[in-house]
């Protein structure tokens, strides 16, 4: 990434700054050139793109992708098909991996050049209401703005007590790099990440252990919705110890020495490992720590521009993503949680549509969740635990994709597809898939919820079979009372 040579260095001034190059501050960027202003972008890093393209979704995929062709070949056997043990070349995957973030990243590049985009690669840090110093590999410029849109992210949780400087120690960027398959690796956090990496590393060949502290993995998404990826792996990983804590870890010679907190790990109810708890303490060849991501507003200067930035590093932004100085938005990571690219790409381009002058404000009524573990794990709207929460009236359903012949042909039967609707209206509230290629269905449930579809919409489109999409149908058909697919006794 070249910053633009024809810059005049003394006299950068941007209509629209956006300070990182993630997808929301790219989007951004875009959104506003298109939009006709004259538009700085400020990345660190040589490669746009940000985290998920560079060291998140992408590289992830594709090393999911793999894990998914072990899986299929692994589990076909038994139906007639072999190919033998795999081979593993992890450089050969490595580069391949990379050549998929390099064609993305060049892709970007190009679009940058296209719309005309100064691009420069350097650290951002608000001077001033109006002024960004930017440190780059041959100095510091200055840039001033007229409106500033930050999209500077976030970074991996620490815990400070833990050896961060060991190499044996993980955050998800050093287990994407795939450096090596170590023997038995430990995975700190039952989360999003921690689930895929541990995907990833089982198909490879390590031997998986998950440790997390709630009492189920992936704490954000409904029970049931969970159950039948915790059941897979809970027969492939080699340990998962639900409320457990880990106290320490000790680098030692032979191994990383993992101690762990038992207190809190037998529970009453839910799933898990309840009776049998986590060791003492176990030797592991490396752990990957995946405990969620703070976001960087502490690391940008905003003090110095006026912004204000919460204890955690959070930046409060209104519905026009307008921080508390006016002409200052704050976009993605930084701005709350959900952590997801889709979340930030969709708030850059309210907040390039604002300061360009349009109407325009984040009113999206959900943002989809999807862990591309195997099975995937989906769902959007409202869960089935906030609606008991709240008291909301609800009605549900539950395909099972055992009657779906689409998932049987697959090879694969564990999966569900629920849906909620409105009790009195039968308006969809919310709904969730787990099974092979899950992720790919919610966005019909998006664009449900979106457009204020009750059950019968849904169950009277015609889906095309024999697609796992007809089990979102299927689902509200069973609302209706019009499935035929299943025999529910009246
Ligand atoms: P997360 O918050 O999704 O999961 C972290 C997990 O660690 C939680 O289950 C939490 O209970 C557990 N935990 C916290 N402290 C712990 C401790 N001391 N010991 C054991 N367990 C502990 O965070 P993540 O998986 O690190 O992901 C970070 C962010 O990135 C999230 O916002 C996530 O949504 C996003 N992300 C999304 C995707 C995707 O959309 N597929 C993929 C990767 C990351």
């Amino acid at each position: 990434m070249d910053a633009n040579p024809a810059v005049n260095e003394s006299a950068i001034h941007a209509e629209v700054l956006v300070l990182g190059g993630g997808p929301g501050g790219y989007t951004a960027a875009f959104r506003a050139a298109d939009l006709g202003k004259q538009v700085v972008l400020i990345e660190r890093y040589p490669a746009l793109g940000g985290v998920c393209l560079n060291v998140g979704c992408i590289p992830s995929k594709a090393l999911l992708h793999i894990a998914q062709i072990i899986h299929e070949v692994n589990e076909f056997e038994q139906h007639g098909l072999s190919y033998g043990k795999p081979s593993v070349d992890i450089n050969k995957i490595r580069s391949w991996k990379e050549s998929v973030t390099k064609t993305l990243g060049d892709g970007l590049a190009g679009l940058v050049k296209q719309r005309k985009i100064t691009l420069i690669q350097g650290t951002g840090l608000f001077t001033s209401a109006n002024t960004v110093e930017i440190t780059t590999e041959t100095g510091v410029k200055t840039v001033s703005f007229e409106q500033a849109i930050i999209a500077a992210g976030s970074h991996p949780t620490k815990i400070p007590v833990f050896p961060n400087d060991d190499p044996r120690l993980w955050n998800s960027t050093d287990a994407l790099a795939l450096k090596e398959i170590p023997k038995k690796l430990l995975i700190v956090g039952g989360g999003i990440i921690g689930l895929e990496m541990a995907t990833v590393y089982h198909a490879l060949g390590s031997e998986i252990s998950v440790v997390e502290l709630m009492n189920q993995i992936i704490p954000g998404c409904d029970n049931d919705l969970v159950t039948p990826l915790y059941r897979r792996i809970k027969k492939q990983y080699k340990n998962i110890w639900l409320e457990t804590r880990v106290t320490s870890i000790e680098a030692q010679e032979d191994g990383l020495k993992v101690s762990f907190d038992r207190a809190g790990s037998l529970s009453a109810d839910g799933i898990g490992d309840k009776g049998k708890g986590a060791p003492e303490s176990e030797l592991f060849d490396a752990v990957l720590v995946a405990v969620g991501r703070r976001p960087n507003g502490k690391l940008i200067g905003a003090e110095l521009a006026g912004v204000n930035v919460d204890e955690l590093g959070f930046i409060a932004v209104d519905k026009q993503q307008r921080t508390n100085i006016p002409h200052i938005f704050a976009i993605g990571d930084i701005v709350g949680n959900p952590m997801l690219a889709h979340k930030a790409t969709h708030e850059g381009k309210v907040a390039a549509e604002v300061a360009a002058g349009l109407k325009a404000g984040f009113d999206a009524l959900t943002i989809p969740a999807v862990a591309y573990t195997d099975p995937e794990v989906t769902w959007m709207g409202l869960t089935e635990n906030q609606a008991k929460q709240q008291g909301i009236a609800y009605d549900k359903a539950v395909f099972p994709w055992a009657a779906s012949g689409r998932s049987l042909t697959l090879g694969r039967k564990e999966g569900l597809t629920k849906i909620l609707c409105e009790k009195e209206t039968g308006r969809i509230l919310g709904a969730g898939m787990t099974g092979p290629n899950a992720g790919e269905l919610i966005a019909e449930a998006v664009l449900a919820l979106e457009m204020g579809a009750d059950a019968e919409d849904v169950g009277l489109t015609i889906h095309p079979h024999p697609m796992l999409s007809e089990t979102f149908a299927f689902a509200a058909e069973i609302i209706t009372g019009s499935i035929t697919d299943l025999y529910i006794k009246k």
